[in-house]
C-alpha cells in the first residue's frame, strides 16, 4: 500500500482532539441530567454551547478539507481501514460544512423556541400553538436537506445524518413487510385469554432493593463497573463518553421493579457497545459506534433478546425472590408472562415489544409526508389519529396522547424515528446468528454465562466500530442483508408461548 501522507496523522490528531471535547461535552449533559443544581442550567448551557463552538470550528476548518484532499489523492485500497476512516471523515466534514453558520444558528434558536412552547402545547393538549413553531422547523429541515444534497427525495438527506447509507425508499418497503404481519400479531396477542400484565405483581420494591438487584446483575452480564456507573435521571440514558468512561442512568418505581430492570438492560446493551469500541481508535471512526440503529440493536438485545426470555427469568428467579419479599406466592414465569405483556397503549416510550414499532411506522409515514409537503401541518393531528386507529385500533383522546408526544420533532429531528425499528430488527436478526454461530448458547444463558454472547457481539459488531456502513455491517454479521424476518419470527413465537 503507498504511504498515506503526514495528513493521515493529522486527521487522527484533530479527531482525537474532538473526541475528548465531545466526552468534556458529554460529561456536562450528563451531570445536567444527574446533579446540576437548579439555578445552575443557565451557566451549564452556556459552558455546552462553548464545548460545541470549540468542537464545530475544529472540524469543519479549512485545513481538515485539505488533509482529507491530501489523503484521498493517495488512495488507500478500498478495503482498507484507512480508506473507511476517509470515507467517514469526509462524510461528516461534507455534512458539517455545507450548512451555513447563520442557517445553523437560525435552526438552534427555532429548535431551542419550538422546545419550550413544545412543553407548554403538550401540557395543555395545545397542538395550534406548537403548529407554526412545526412549520418553521420543516422548512429549516428541507432548506439543509436540499444543501446536503438528495436525489429528489430530502428525507434521504435527513436520515443520512442517523442512519448513514440508508434510503427512505429502502426503510419504506422494510417497513411495509413489517406492518401488515406486526398487525396480525398485536392483535392474536391483545386476545390472549388471562391476559398478562404487569399489574399482576403489584406490591412494593423498596429503590433500595433494586439497585441491589442491579449492581448483581451489571457485572455479570459483562458491564465493567470499574469502567462505567448506574445514576438516576428522569429520562433514561447512556453515554459512552470514552474508554473506561460509560455514564448510565435509570428512573425507579417502587411499585413496579421491571421500570428499573428493563430501562438497565436496554442501557446497559449501549454501553456494553460503548465498551467494546476499540480504545487506540479513539477519534478514529474506527473507535466509534457504526449507527444509531446499531447502537439500538444491541440495547434491544439485551433487553428484549435475553432479558424477557424464559432463560432469564428461570436463572435469576431466586435472586429476585431473595431480593423482593412482594414476590412471594409469585413464580418466575409469572414474570416473565408479565413482562412479555403486550397491551394497546397511546405512548410510544411505554409500549410492550410487539406494539412498539407501529408506533415508529405511524411516525415514519407521517414525517415523511411532512417533509415532502404532502401532509400539511394544520392536518397532521388528524392523520396521526386515523393512522393509529388503524395500527392499533385506538380512538386518540387528546393531541398530548397523539401527535404532541414525542421531542424529537420539537427539536427538528426529522429521520431519527426509524433507527428505533431498525435496532430492533437488527437486534433480533443479531440474535438468531449468535444462537447458530454459538453451540449450546441457550445452555450458557440458563447458566448466566452470558461471556459467549458478548465476545460473539464484541467481535462480529463492536471490534468494528464504523468501519462498515450499517447495512453491511449487519450482512457481515449475520450473513444476510436487513430482514424482518428474524424479528416477525421471535415475535410470533412469543405470542404463542404466551397464549399457551
Ligand atoms: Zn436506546
Amino acid at each position: 500500500m503507498p504511504a498515506l501522507p503526514e495528513a493521515y496523522q493529522k486527521l487522527r490528531a484533530r479527531g482525537r482532539e474532538l473526541a475528548l471535547l465531545g466526552a468534556t461535552g458529554g460529561l456536562l449533559g450528563w451531570d445536567q441530567e444527574t446533579l446540576l443544581p437548579p439555578k445552575s442550567h443557565g451557566f451549564r448551557a452556556e459552558q455546552s454551547a462553548q464545548i460545541a463552538g470549540i468542537a464545530h470550528r475544529l472540524a469543519t476548518a479549512p485545513e481538515v478539507g485539505s488533509w482529507l484532499s491530501a489523503c484521498e489523492a493517495a488512495q488507500p485500497p478500498a478495503d482498507s481501514p484507512e480508506a473507511a476512516c476517509l470515507a467517514r471523515w469526509r462524510h461528516d466534514y461534507n455534512r458539517a460544512t455545507k450548512i451555513p453558520t447563520d442557517l445553523v444558528e437560525e435552526n438552534e434558536r427555532a429548535s431551542g423556541l419550538a422546545r419550550s412552547v413544545w412543553v407548554e402545547a403538550r401540557k395543555r393538549s395545545d397542538f395550534a400553538s406548537f403548529a407554526p413553531h412545526l412549520e418553521k422547523l420543516l422548512s429549516l429541515a428541507r432548506r439543509m436537506a436540499d444543501l446536503w444534497g438528495h436525489s429528489g427525495q430530502p428525507y434521504d438527506a435527513l436520515l443520512e445524518g442517523y442512519e448513514p447509507g440508508w434510503k427512505t425508499k429502502e426503510v419504506a418497503a422494510l417497513f411495509e413487510k413489517l406492518q401488515p404481519r406486526l398487525v396480525t400479531i398485536s392483535e392474536k396477542a391483545f386476545t390472549i385469554p388471562a391476559h398478562p400484565s404487569r399489574k399482576n405483581l403489584s406490591g412494593h420494591y423498596p429503590r433500595h432493593d433494586q439497585e441491589k438487584f442491579l449492581q448483581t446483575l451489571l457485572p455479570k452480564i459483562g458491564f465493567d463497573t470499574a469502567a462505567g456507573r448506574l445514576d438516576t435521571s428522569t429520562h433514561p440514558f447512556c453515554s459512552g463518553l470514552g474508554p473506561y468512561d460509560t455514564r448510565m442512568t435509570t428512573r425507579y418505581d417502587e411499585t413496579d421493579f421491571m421500570v428499573s430492570l428493563y430501562g438497565v438492560l436496554h442501557e446497559t446493551g449501549h454501553g456494553l457497545y460503548d465498551q467494546g469500541l476499540p480504545e487506540a481508535e479513539l477519534g478514529t471512526p474506527l473507535g466509534q459506534a457504526a449507527s444509531l440503529g446499531i447502537h439500538e440493536s444491541q440495547s434491544r438485545l439485551w433487553e428484549n433478546r435475553v432479558g424477557r426470555s424464559h432463560s432469564f427469568w428461570k436463572a435469576w428467579w431466586p435472586d429476585f425472590a431473595r431480593t423482593f419479599p412482594d414476590l412471594t406466592g409469585h413464580n418466575w414465569e409469572h414474570c416473565w408472562r408479565a413482562a412479555n405483556a403486550v397491551e394497546r397503549s397511546f405512548i410510544r416510550v411505554e409500549a410492550d415489544e410487539v406494539t412498539y414499532d407501529l408506533h415508529i411506522l405511524l411516525r415514519f409515514q407521517l414525517e415523511t409526508l411532512l417533509i415532502s409537503g404532502d401532509l400539511k401541518v394544520r392536518d397532521l393531528p388528524a392523520a396521526w389519529n386515523e393512522l393509529f386507529q388503524k395500527l392499533l385500533g385506538l380512538k386518540v383522546p387528546d393531541d398530548s396522547k397523539g401527535c404532541l408526544q414525542d421531542i424529537h420533532w420539537s427539536l427538528g429531528g426529522f429521520g431519527y424515528f426509524p433507527t428505533y425499528t431498525l435496532g430492533n430488527l437488527t437486534g433480533s436478526q443479531l440474535w438468531q446468528a449468535a444462537h447458530r454461530d454459538l453451540p449450546d448458547f441457550e445452555a450458557f444463558l440458563v447458566c448466566r454465562d452470558y461471556r459467549p454472547l458478548l465476545a460473539w457481539l464484541r467481535q462480529k459488531i463492536h471490534a468494528h466500530g464504523r468501519r462498515y456502513l450499517a447495512g453491511d455491517l449487519i450482512q457481515r454479521a449475520t450473513g444476510k442483508p436487513l430482514d424482518p424476518e428474524a424479528h416477525l419470527s421471535i415475535l410470533e413465537q412469543k405470542v404463542k408461548d404466551l397464549s399457551g
